[in-house]
């Protein structure tokens, strides 16, 4: 069966672009009597906060989108992302990191898909090093990128809008897998949280079109089926920016508290033509 999902951070208000989002996931689970499912990605306790959860329910009702089964809230799976950080340190996959952005950057670190691609200053510590600093400093732990690709070997996966893809987790380096101040990475919690629901297909935004290579690197790690993706394309606003919450968007809340009609909204979004106002940014199928 099909099934499908919405992930949302609730570290903002959801705007256009989440609809949009929630509504892909859900019309192409529901068109063929797939399931549709809603995930919370709590787990950056800085910036999660439970009002926003409490609004990313209504927003979606607003809109008519119902979801199957009981919601998953990322912070009630710390378990899973432990056990699998245990395994790949086990299989000497994970090392802690040390770095500050500052020292990453002054150690000439070269841009990559998400911000600067670590040089693998820490991956050349000695073990009593490692030993004495982890129980001091804070500290991150990082993937040794070539270390995993050598076990898996080369990988591919498929996006119904750009078709088969070679997987390229190379083009991030050494990812973090847990944060300094977060149990689990996006990447590490997306991954295993993508088959604990047992999604099929993979819908979200060309936004994180290249993040996918490293998780097609993750799910062969860990023996997990490869789900199908559907990267869609993303709303912009007047500026032809795509909309995002840090350019303050408009809020779905804002319009549901103002009397707009969600059903008739989603409707309008479900249609090619989008009013004034909004556009499609240009969708990018390419992993820089
Ligand atoms: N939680 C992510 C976000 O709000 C989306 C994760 C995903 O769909 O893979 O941007």
């Amino acid at each position: 069966m099909m099934r499908t999902r919405f992930a949302p951070s609730p570290n903002g208000a959801l705007h256009l672009g989440h609809a949009y989002a929630a509504m892909c996931a859900h019309d192409l689970a529901r068109q063929i009597g797939g399931a549709f499912l809603l995930r919370i990605e709590d787990i950056d306790g800085v910036r999660s906060r439970p009002d926003l959860v409490e609004a990313i329910f209504a927003d979606l009702s607003w809109l008519g989108l119902t979801w199957d089964g009981a919601v998953l809230f990322q912070s009630t799976r710390l378990p899973a992302y432990d056990a699998a950080l245990a395994e790949l340190k086990a299989r000497g996959l994970l090392y802690p990191c040390f770095c500050t952005r500052s020292q990453i950057a002054a150690a000439g670190a070269q841009p990559g898909p998400e911000g600067l691609v670590y040089p693998g200053t820490c991956r050349a510590l000695g073990e009593d090093e490692r030993a004495h600093r982890v129980a001091l400093e804070p500290h991150a732990w990082r993937l040794d990128m070539a270390g995993a690709i050598a076990q898996t070997g080369p990988l591919v996966w498929h996006d119904m809008q750009a078709g088969d893809q070679a997987a390229r987790p190379e083009l991030f380096g050494d990812v973090v897998l847990a944060r300094k101040d977060a149990p689990a990475s996006y990447h590490l919690a997306v991954t295993l949280d993508d088959a604990h629901q047992q999604i099929s297909h993979v819908v979200r935004g060309a936004d994180l079109f290249a993040a996918t290579h490293v998780h097609r690197l993750l799910q062969a790690l860990f023996s997990l089926p490869a789900p199908v993706y559907n990267h869609h394309r993303l709303l912009a606003g007047a500026d032809g920016r795509k909309l995002a919450k840090s350019e303050g968007a408009a809020a779905l809340a804002s319009l549901r508290e103002a009397g707009a009609d969600g059903l008739a909204l989603l409707e309008i979004l479900r249609k090619p033509l989008l009013p004034s106002g909004i556009s499609w940014a240009e969708p990018s199928y390419t992993s820089p």
